[in-house]
């Protein structure tokens, strides 16, 4: 309701001639806004510091998002303040970053995130060492204070570039963030091409606010992207990962990753899968957007997701071409297959910077797609008990909606949990040859648990049903 009343009202005022100094101011009558509206600690922060004597606003996508009626993720406060200045007016203050330092106020669970203006610095002006930049026009660091101007311009989207001030209740928009809100469109502010090769992140940041909001990139703003996305290979593996993880779980990873693809940015973050989306286009698409689908599904439900979920399925569909490379080379299936998803991964972070609690489960999602075809004897009951079999069986049944034929393992495994114990021995004794991995072709003989353990490695071969 509050989005279609501000939609509802007319441009408040028309563009500033020089916007870089002059913004265009709107008063509470002019937008939704509310304090009530706002976290009580972010307006205490900008308060205590406007008491102060400091410049002081809400910034960012809190101001964005309750201009479109959605509730903000957190809570962003902009200020005049230095770093510790900002510290040494609160007790529950820590200064955090290297690259860029903020400061955090601690309110129990709460973090209000508190940046010093900032400015931006042309490329000919390099020499200041708190603003490095690459050769590339990559900016290392960016420590330069500067005017409220100054930080307005150097934020990355003109809908990111919104003060709100809590007091007067006034919003001021120095580069027609508003105009661009009610239109729905991501646009750079500046020069598209030098902006993306400054932060080569925004590429990212475009594409996650594209999804979450349903905004279009402005043409402009879209335009470099593609042949920019190569940039990506020069930020930090630790940055991106928590990038990727901003990307797929907020909701709206379906869309995001369908953007990426398209935007040629996806293979730079993840290479083995672009190839295999080459390779097996059909498979690895549904795979990977059936994970993401139900990613979306439990974020909504609000229910938890794990990273390890997401990466096992992301990586998953360029395994298949490793193990058999390494079989090729004369190694036994399942050795194969573990050395298959070492490389993988030590390949992937490279790129990305996925933890070792992440990776960890990665692997064991994956060798119990190994396991689960195993059911002779109690090893079925071994596994209902492994603390990992619920992802190993969600996993299984991700596989199967992408088209793998597994021989109703999923079915089977689903039917097995619910069964009473009578049942689940039957079922065990009905199982007979079919106590093969599903790759390995199903031979009459009865396995009593005794084959050869090279016969029964087989991972299914996603996609060649
Ligand atoms: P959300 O928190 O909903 O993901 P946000 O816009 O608040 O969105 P943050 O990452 O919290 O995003 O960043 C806060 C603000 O800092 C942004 O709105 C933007 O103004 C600025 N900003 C963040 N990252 C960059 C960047 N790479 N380049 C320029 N400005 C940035
Ligand atoms: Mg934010």
């Amino acid at each position: 309701m509050l989005k279609k009343l501000f939609k509802s009202l007319r441009s408040p005022l028309r563009r500033a001639k020089h916007s870089h100094s002059t913004p265009e101011v709107l008063s509470n009558r002019q937008h939704p806004i509310h304090r009530g509206d706002i976290s009580r600690h972010a307006i205490g922060v900008v308060e205590r510091l406007q008491s102060a004597g400091y410049q002081a606003y809400l910034v960012g996508g809190c101001v964005r998002d309750l201009l479109l009626d959605l509730d903000p993720k957190d809570f962003d406060v902009a200020t005049s303040a230095t770093p510790e200045q900002v510290r040494a007016e609160f007790r529950n203050a820590r200064v955090i970053g290297r690259r860029f330092k903020l400061v955090h106020v601690h309110f129990g669970r709460e973090i209000i995130e508190v940046a010093t203006f900032r400015a931006n610095h042309p490329q000919d002006e390099d020499d200041d060492p708190r603003a490095a930049r690459h050769e590339s026009g990559r900016i290392l660091r960016d420590n330069v204070y500067g005017s409220l101007e100054d930080d307005a311009q150097r934020r990355d989207f003109t809908i990111n570039a919104l003060y709100y001030d809590p007091g007067n209740e006034r919003i001021l928009d120095y580069a027609h963030g508003v105009h661009d809100i009610r239109n729905h469109l991501i646009r750079l502010i500046g020069d598209p091409t030098q902006r993306y090769q400054e932060d080569p992140v925004r590429m990212l940041r475009a594409v996650r606010f594209a999804a979450k909001l349903d905004f279009d990139i402005e043409k402009h703003s879209a335009a470099p992207i593609y042949k920019l996305a190569p940039m990506l290979g020069e930020i930090p593996a630790a940055r991106l990962f928590d990038e990727v993880l901003k990307l797929f779980l907020a909701g709206y990873a379906v869309y995001t990753y369908e953007l990426l693809v398209d935007y040629g940015l996806f293979g730079q973050l993840f290479p083995a899968s672009a190839a295999a989306l080459k390779h097996n286009p059909d498979y690895t698409d549904t795979l990977i957007h059936n994970a993401l689908a139900n990613t979306d599904l439990r974020i909504q439900q609000g229910k938890p997701v794990t990273p390890a979920f997401l990466f096992a399925a992301l990586l998953w569909p360029a395994l298949p071409a490793r193990v058999l490379k390494l079989q090729e080379r004369g190694m036994p299936p399942i050795p194969a297959m573990q050395e298959a998803a070492h490389e993988l991964i030590s390949e992937q972070c490279q790129r990305i910077a996925v933890p070792k609690r992440f990776t960890l489960p990665i692997r064991e999602i994956w060798d119990m797609q190994e396991r689960l075809p195993r059911r002779s004897g109690k090893r079925a009951d071994l596994l209902l008990e492994n603390p990992r079999f619920r992802a190993g069986y969600d996993f299984l049944l991700l596989r199967e909606s992408a088209g793998e034929q597994t021989d109703g393992l999923g079915d089977w495994w689903t039917v097995y949990q619910d069964a009473s114990d009578s049942e689940r021995r039957s079922m065990i004794r009905d199982l007979s040859g079919k106590d093969d991995g599903p790759a390995a072709p199903r031979k009459r003989k009865r396995s009593g648990g005794r084959r050869k353990r090279g016969a029964d490695a087989g991972t299914t071969k996603p996609g060649n049903d």
